[in-house]
């Protein structure tokens, strides 16, 4: 008898494991509070990976393939991965274990040291989920010799490679990017569609994760749950996406809009990083879609969506196995501030990081600009420790598995790499964020303003920000225009600047 695990966010219909039913084959499937508890987790995403998983184990037994499955309450269940196999393979009589490989470095490990122990044969298999191998694109930018493994060369190297969006050897629209036509804010009277919600009766789970004390944080209606957690809902998200939200998809990446939670994102991440969808298959539908509808929808609405997948997806990816585990341990910055409690309970005056984090409460959910560009960047501008941005990050996001949370967060967002990512940090003053969305007009503090009553705590800040690290900025030749800008104050300017940020960051708690 041969032993199969199947990780939680290994739910890929598929996979040539499944294509042939075998009578020597058993499936393990199982909740686990080692994984319930590495971190404090949304409700929302435990409950979506524990009903994905069931679901998923009931196609399995209905095509006929045998399968164990530990619920969390199982009594046979001991909550930890290796303990569980090796009780399974030796109650079972298993003569071989196999597994897929993992996306993450603690199970890879784990994995890995359970197999040196066992005394019966093993093997890895692939998961057939993504574009690249593990370490394709660290090899890409090692047989190049580049210093600076930027994305952009990477993207286009996947453009060829997999022949998306390309005339030949050029670029569709003969453009291989269309970042600068995906900057639009939302006019004052456009109505956002609303996003497509499921509607599932959870409350048999949310009680059972209450009875066995799992840790959570954030909100749920469990009369009403509203992710996909099967692959036909996953489809059918997918297909709205195409339908309703592809046509603006470019044009509003970046916006953000006063009670808007998802403006016109796919809110596709769950499912492909659980692996009901493949990335392939997203891609191909947008594609499929966007050829018939062309005089309707135009290509920067598309090049933008399948930059985010086929470039960014698995580049963070190959950062993440390229530099693991010394990747945890940055902190280039030396930031040790804590992360002020607003961001677990939503309290702020500042509405911008107000409307960002009540949402991530309540969803599970905010969009890329709402992360970087204000949760990411009041983090990093205010000092947190980068170790305590990931664990935020980490838990409530309905998609955040470490391998794409990681990278994302410690390097893109908080620059805390040194500029393995970020070619420079992302970080902005209230400019930014008035220009891309309409929170700074219901805000408590003034947008305008930069030191005083009421300024925006964003301003003095992120002076405050390059002041601290200024013989770090001197030699990016990115942010030489922001030292130019911050050298030629005058001193009482920088001064004001420099104590507004002071009293705010030792007020922090109370923004
Ligand atoms: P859309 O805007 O519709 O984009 C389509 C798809 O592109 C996404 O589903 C995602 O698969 C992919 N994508 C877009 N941007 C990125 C990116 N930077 N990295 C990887 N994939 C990307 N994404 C996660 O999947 N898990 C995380 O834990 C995660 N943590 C993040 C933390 C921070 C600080 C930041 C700045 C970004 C993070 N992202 C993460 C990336 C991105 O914000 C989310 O993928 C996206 O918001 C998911 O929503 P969506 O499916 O509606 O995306
Ligand atoms: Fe955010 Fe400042 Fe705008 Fe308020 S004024 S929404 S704190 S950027």
């Amino acid at each position: 008898m041969k032993l199969r695990l199947i990780l939680g966010d290994q739910l890929n219909l598929n996979h040539s494991w499944f294509q042939n039913r075998e009578e020597d084959i058993l499936y393990l499937m199982m909740e686990l509070k080692q994984e319930t508890a590495y971190v404090n987790h949304h409700i929302q995403k435990v409950v979506a990976f524990f009903l994905s998983m069931r679901r998923f184990s009931q196609n399995l037994i209905k095509n006929g393939h045998k399968l164990l499955y530990l619920t969390s309450d199982d009594e046979t269940n001991q909550q930890d991965l290796k303990d569980n196999i090796n009780q399974v393979i030796k109650d079972y009589g298993i003569t071989k274990f196999e597994y897929q490989l993992p996306d993450e470095y603690r199970l890879d490990e784990q994995l890995k040291s359970l197999c040196e122990n066992l005394n019966i044969d093993h093997e890895s298999y692939d998961s057939e989920h993504f574009y690249t191998s593990r370490h394709e694109m660290k090899d890409f930018f090692e047989n190049k010799k580049s210093k600076q493994w930027l994305m952009e060369s990477f993207y286009r190297m996947m453009r060829k490679k997999e022949n998306l969006l390309m005339d030949g050897n050029q670029p569709q629209g003969s453009k291989w990017n269309f970042d600068h036509s995906n900057r639009k804010k939302i006019p004052k009277n456009h109505k956002v569609t609303a996003p497509l919600l499921f509607d599932q009766d959870v409350t048999e789970l949310v009680q059972l994760l209450k009875d066995e004390n799992v840790i959570t944080i954030g909100k749920i209606d469990d009369k009403h749950f509203l992710w996909p957690t099967s692959r036909e809902e996953s489809l059918e998200l997918l297909k709205f996406f195409c339908e309703h939200c592809l046509p603006l998809f470019g044009d509003f990446q970046d916006s953000m809009e006063q009670n808007e939670w998802s403006v016109y994102h796919s809110r596709l991440s769950f499912s492909m990083n659980t692996k009901m969808l493949s990335p392939k298959e997203v891609i191909e539908a947008v594609l499929t879609h966007w050829t018939k509808n062309k005089d309707q929808i135009d290509i920067s609405q598309v090049e933008g969506f399948v930059r985010q997948i086929i470039g960014w997806r698995e580049y963070m990816r190959g950062i993440y196995w390229a530099k693991m585990p010394d990747y945890y341990e940055h902190n280039k910055l030396n930031h040790h501030r804590k992360l002020p409690d607003f961001f677990w309970n939503g309290n702020t005056k500042m509405n911008c990081l107000n409307q960002s984090i009540n949402q991530s409460l309540d969803y599970a959910y905010a969009h890329h600009i709402q992360r970087l560009m204000v949760t990411g960047n009041f983090a990093l501008l205010a000092g947190i420790e980068p170790k305590e941005v990931d664990q935020w990050y980490l838990g409530i996001y309905i998609d955040a598995i470490e391998w794409v949370e990681l990278p994302n967060t410690r390097g893109m967002s908080q620059y805390a790499d040194g500029g393995i990512i970020a070619t420079k940090p992302y970080v902005s003053s209230a400019n930014y964020i008035n220009k891309m969305g309409n929170y700074c007009q219901n805000c408590h503090y003034q947008q305008s303003k930069k030191t005083g009553d009421g300024a925006c705590p964003f301003n003095s800040l992120f002076w405050n920000f390059i002041d601290q690290h200024l013989d770090q900025w001197k030699s990016n030749q990115r942010m030489s225009m922001m030292v130019r800008n911050w050298e030629k104050q005058n001193p009482q300017s920088k001064q004001a600047l420099l104590d507004q940020a002071k009293s705010y960051l030792e007020e922090i708690e109370n923004l």
